[in-house]
């Protein structure tokens, strides 16, 4: 029985990978990724020939299954998502599970996540936050936006570019005007861009463009 080890990878720069990771990359067995052709991006800057297996958030349990028997018959496994940490708001962790259940030594090799990145450029004290992942399209979705709205905790949480204009709308009418909310929009990369201010600020900034790419948000806790 060998190792699973999760590997954190950059959010973006592909400069922002740690030494002990890339190690690892080389000396593991096989790599488990959510999309093959994104680690390969990194696994070709760093010249590292690996087999590849996908594991997303669609994948049958077969494939769930195989990954255990790869460890179970010996071989080292390393589990890379598409950004940031393995397990943070992505599929990670259901393969954890499993490989603890099946006795498998799991290992962090730590290294970048988005709400992290958002949170030490926010000028927010994140001695204590709360992390509310992506929130839901639909069911529950009000009630965890009055959850934020009503936290005295700083709240953090991702966002997609199909939806952030219609968050911080929803938002708008939950927050008090001089709430401090802070966008963070393609950390690390080429057309990385923080918006800071108030709700109705914060708004119009996107609301002028046609805005692009991947979002953390972060609302200050209410006083
Ligand atoms: N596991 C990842 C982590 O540790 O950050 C998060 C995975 S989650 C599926 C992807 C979401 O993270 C994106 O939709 C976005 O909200 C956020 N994200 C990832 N990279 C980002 C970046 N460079 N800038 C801003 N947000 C980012």
């Amino acid at each position: 029985m060998k190792t699973l080890f999760i590997v954190a990878t950059p959010i973006g720069n592909l400069e922002d990978i740690t030494l002990r990771a890339l190690r690892v990359l080389k000396e593991v067995d096989l790599i488990a990724c959510e999309d093959t052709r994104v680690t390969k991006r990194l696994l070709d800057k760093y010249q590292i020939i690996k087999p590849t297996l996908s594991y997303h958030q669609h994948s049958q349990v077969g494939r769930l299954d195989k990954i255990i028997a790869a460890l179970e018959s010996g071989k080292d496994v390393a589990l890379v998502s598409d950004a940031g940490t393995p397990g943070i708001a992505d599929p990670g962790g259901m393969l954890v599970s499993a490989a603890r259940t099946a006795g498998v030594k799991v290992v962090a090799i730590p290294g970048p996540s988005a709400l992290v990145a958002a949170l030490s450029i926010s000028g927010i004290a994140a001695d204590r936050f709360l992390f509310l992942g992506f929130l839901p399209h639909k069911k529950g979705r009000q009630t965890l936006l009055q959850t934020a709205a009503d936290s005295t905790y700083p709240v953090v949480f991702y966002e997609s570019v199909h939806r952030i204009k219609k968050t911080l709308e929803q938002l708008s009418s939950l927050l008090s005007p001089e709430r401090p909310v802070i966008v963070c929009r393609e950390l690390t990369k080429i057309y990385e861009e923080v918006a800071a201010g108030p709700i109705s600020e914060v708004l119009s900034h996107f609301d002028e463009k046609n805005t692009k790419g991947e979002f953390v948000v972060i609302i200050d806790g209410s006083k």
